[in-house]
């Protein structure tokens, strides 16, 4: 299996690809992820991405693409992968087709998850990570006992620092803009299956594995 999932900040698409990398045992890559892993450990590269980063804005293509064919040249990939957050435009679309022919693969399918604006705003500005657990957790939706199990153990709630109101706003306006151009993308190409993102995140999973014939 060899996927891309689209979908706006806040969409779910890292928490749903977590559950097909742990069934599946295929790799998860969030460009996201391997951003924040290069600015924590402060190489060049995470210093060129930082700025861009807080402001909500794209990484520069170049950047994103270098770690992207690096990643995928990496052997656990040579039997499927999951996208997740990339490609994030059209060019990065286009990018990605020779970097797939070169080491012999191709797409199966681009997973769309639609989730509605206001529930995307309160899923980004209330999400927090327990800094004891690494619990992902929301003030607006988690159980009051899972953040309090959180403080007992003597955690703190920490945002990510990109998860500020007026960068949010900018990251949702960058998705309308550059992203979701790849819905047409994809759904051209025959690839694009579009999955509610909304409710309950098992019932989102279940829509997801049988929208991939995987169950
Ligand atoms: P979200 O989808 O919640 O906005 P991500 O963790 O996917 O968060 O990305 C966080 C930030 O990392 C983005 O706002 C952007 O600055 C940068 N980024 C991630 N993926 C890409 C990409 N494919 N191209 C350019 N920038 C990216």
């Amino acid at each position: 299996m060899r996927i891309v999932f689209l979908g706006a900040p806040g969409s779910g698409k890292g928490t749903q690809a977590q559950r097909l990398m742990a069934e599946f045992k295929l790799p998860q890559i969030s460009t996201g992820d391997l951003l924040r892993e290069a600015v924590k450990a402060g190489t060049a590269l995470g210093k060129r991405a930082r700025a861009a980063m807080d402001a909500g804005e794209l990484v520069t293509d170049d950047i994103v693409l270098g770690i992207i064919a690096e990643r995928l040249a990496q052997p656990d990939c040579a039997h499927g992968f999951i996208l997740d957050g990339f490609p994030r435009n059209l060019s990065q679309a286009r990018e990605l087709e020779p970097v797939l022919q070169n080491i012999g693969q191709s797409l199966d399918a681009a997973v769309l998850l639609n989730v509605d604006l206001d529930i995307l705003m309160k899923r980004l500005t209330g999400r927090r990570t327990c800094s004891k657990t690494g619990k992902l957790l929301n003030v607006y939706f988690s159980p009051q006992a899972e953040i309090d199990a959180c403080l007992a153990a003597g955690g703190e709630l920490i945002q990510r620092a990109d998860d500020n109101e007026a960068t949010i706003a900018n990251r949702l306006k960058v998705y309308r803009e550059q992203t979701e151009p790849l819905i047409d993308y994809y759904s051209r190409s025959g690839l694009l299956k579009t999955i509610g993102g909304e409710g309950d995140m098992q019932d989102v999973y279940a829509r997801l594995t049988g929208a991939l014939g995987l169950c």
